[in-house]
């Protein structure tokens, strides 16, 4: 079915509920705790965290335009900094013209690891490797969900890493994790199994944990931007160079990736992901040939269109963790009407790249700020005490000055 989602910036808050609840086929119980406070309960965040005083909200937005795989979405994100649905959003529309973002992710494998000391290494990964059998079978006892789907864990590995305080076997266990992010079932099988490890190798074992640095679930895609639609060849050009300065500056590089993080964080946030696994992983991975640089590409086809291409580990899930428990996550789950983790992953992963086309045109042609500074200019009017009805105008004002500062919003609030 075709939804008309054009202007959705335009429409007020009830309309655009009205397009995302017919979208994504809400119950009207969904759209009311949409139109809500949308956050969770005192009592369920006391049962989240320790010492628990409230709860904190933060917007909730939709970027419209993507195309994905050949399928529509509505993109959920929870951001608190303008411009960023805006550009994401601006960025599915062109990437649009040219079909969408193509994405693809790896199985859902999650690493654990097994540190295993005082050990003779050669001799007890010879060991290890030859019981495989039975560690993945008591590996995967720990689950029976994982197991009845046909996941769980998959393959054991080893190897040695030379320390100051000497050699040390790192056992590693594969598994599949399905549609769970999964550190929990990782971290339940690695300690299951860590008294057997110790049994065959006859060391100690110390830790027993998930590896954040989730390399075995990763996401890649693609997206072409067609050169007009882009600001003509000069500015692909222009984007092409300013990529180039992040693939060699560390210093670029890290706030070029700073952007793909601002969509895929959104959208994590959104989905009640762990968003500091995500973040972990891809700055790891933004290093792994030992200098930092940029975890997207950018180059231009035979006709002079841009292409840009985004690689990073994403560990998601659609089940467990906060998505079962905080019910705006589900609601924003159900808007983006993933059927798997793996197409959440795709979905995130678009929208990083989306981001980061955004940034780099508005970098390499009129700047940032010009945008940044309009949306920025509202905040400040708020601030500084406008009512609804004020706002535009002190906006207008400020903008047209090209003083956009708290006093200045002051001394025109108390001119009105
Ligand atoms: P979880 O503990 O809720 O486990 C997922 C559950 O879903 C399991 O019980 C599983 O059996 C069940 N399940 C049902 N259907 C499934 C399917 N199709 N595929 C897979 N599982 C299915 O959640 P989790 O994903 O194991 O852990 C995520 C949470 O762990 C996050 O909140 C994260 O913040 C937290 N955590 C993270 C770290 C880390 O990143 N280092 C460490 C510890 C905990």
């Amino acid at each position: 079915m075709k939804f008309d989602v054009s202007r959705f910036f335009e429409k007020d808050r009830k309309e655009r509920i009205d397009i995302v609840a017919k979208f994504a086929n809400l119950t009207e119980q969904e759209r009311q705790t949409l139109e809500g406070s949308g956050g969770i309960s005192f009592e369920q965040a006391d049962k989240m965290v320790e010492n628990a005083i409230g709860t904190f909200s933060f917007p909730l937005g939709i970027a419209t335009n993507f195309t994905i795989n050949k399928k529509e979405y509505l993109i959920p994100m929870v951001i608190e900094e303008p411009s960023v649905i805006a550009a994401a959003s601006k960025a599915a529309k062109i990437a649009k013209m040219r079909g969408g973002f193509e994405m693809q992710n790896d199985e859902s494998y999650s690493i654990g690891q097994i540190q295993v000391v005082n050990v003779d290494v050669e001799s007890a990964m010879q060991k290890i490797l030859k019981s495989s059998k039975e560690i993945l079978d008591l590996a995967n006892s720990k689950s029976n969900t994982l197991s009845k789907i046909g996941k769980g864990a998959k393959e054991i590995s080893c190897k040695e890493i030379k320390t100051d305080a000497g050699p040390m076997l790192i056992v590693e266990l594969l598994i599949d994790v399905g549609d769970a992010m999964g550190a929990n079932v990782t971290n339940t099988m690695c300690e299951g199994i860590a008294p057997l490890i110790e049994k065959i190798t006859n060391g100690k074992v110390i830790l027993r944990i998930l590896s954040n640095y989730s390399t075995r679930r990763m996401v890649r895609g693609t997206a072409t931007f067609e050169k007009e639609a882009v600001g003509g060849q000069e500015t692909v050009d222009n984007i092409i160079m300013a990529y180039q300065f992040a693939a060699y500056d560390e210093y670029r590089a890290v706030t070029h990736n700073k952007g793909i993080m601002n969509g895929i964080i959104a959208v994590a946030n959104a989905t009640g992901q762990d968003t500091r696994a995500i973040e972990a992983a891809a700055h790891a991975y933004a290093s792994k040939n030992g200098r930092y640089t940029s975890l997207t590409q950018w180059d231009k086809d035979n006709d002079g269109n841009l292409v840009g291409r985004i690689e990073i580990p994403m560990s998601v899930g659609i089940v467990g963790g906060i998505i079962n428990v905080h019910p705006t996550a589900k609601i924003c789950t159900k808007i983006l009407g993933v059927q798997s983790a793996s197409e959440l992953a795709c979905i995130i992963g678009a929208a990083g790249l989306a981001q980061n086309f955004s940034a780099l045109r508005a970098l390499a042609s009129e700047g940032i700020q010009k945008g940044h500074m309009r949306l920025h200019a509202r905040n400040i009017a708020a601030a500084a005490g406008a009512t609804n009805d004020q706002i535009d105008t002190l906006v207008k004002k400020m903008t047209s000055e090209g003083n956009i500062s708290i006093n200045r919003a002051r001394e025109i609030l108390g001119e009105l």
